[in-house]
């Protein structure tokens, strides 16, 4: 994004707020353009003032719709909110509790599997690669023809490459092991699954609330509300 992009964003969106001002839900101050006037990145909900890594999180959830939510809190607040991508209406409390809920709703599921199980994967799309040796070389592209990749955000936890996981599709487990995995940053949209597999060789760490794909030696569909587990 060029920085006449990012003027024009906050000339929009965004709201000038007193310098020295703290985040309302995480408490990091707010913009990197602390000149000694103002803070510009700052976004507002309908009772504070949030930094640009909190909008961001309240952004992802939204994208990734309710799925993950439980289905009786879907249709209430502050969850509504989120399935219609209004996040900016949320109080501070009510969007304090949604960014928690990630992390919560992981660690229950988890607990109900196992203790072994730390990390969680929530994922959105799901495709299969056919990469071809100029794109990778000759031994990746064998290896990863045919592929499943998931692409999602990490709920709890990390993964990367090599990593033994379990594939949760709907009641069905599958184990598998992740052969490559990539972070995608929202910032750098160019930067698709395609590029990422072409310029690196999938050794990247997907850590908590990082989108990202990960590459599994797995050939088989799976439906819409997949969870991969570590
Ligand atoms: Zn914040």
């Amino acid at each position: 994004m060029s920085l006449y992009q990012k003027f024009c964003e906050w000339g929009t969106d965004a709201k000038f707020v007193p310098h020295g001002k703290k985040c309302d839900l995480c408490g990091n101050s707010i913009g990197f353009l602390n000149t000694g006037f103002w803070s510009v990145n700052a976004k507002w909900l309908r009772d504070g003032v949030i930094c640009d890594r909190c909008c961001k999180k309240l952004a992802l959830l939204s994208k990734f719709s309710t799925k993950w939510i439980p289905r009786d809190l879907r249709k209430e607040s502050p969850f509504n909110a989120l399935a219609k991508n209004a996040w900016h209406t949320l109080c501070v409390k009510e969007a304090k509790t949604v960014l928690e809920s990630p992390e919560k709703l992981a660690k229950e599921e988890l607990a109900a599997i196992g203790p072994e199980y730390t990390s969680a994967f929530r994922t959105k799309d799901a495709c299969f690669i056919e990469p071809t040796a100029l794109q990778v070389g000759v031994v990746r592209a064998k290896k990863l023809n045919n592929k499943l990749v998931l692409s999602g955000f990490v709920q709890l936890g990390e993964f990367k490459k090599g990593d033994s996981v379990l594939i949760l599709d709907g009641k069905e487990r599958r184990e598998a092991t992740v052969l490559e995995a990539y972070i995608y940053d929202p910032d750098v949209p160019e930067n698709d699954l395609e590029v990422m597999l072409k310029a690196n060789m999938g050794k990247q760490r997907l850590s908590q609330w990082q989108q990202g794909w990960l590459v599994l030696d797995n050939e088989e569909k799976v439906g819409g509300s997949t969870m991969v587990i570590a």
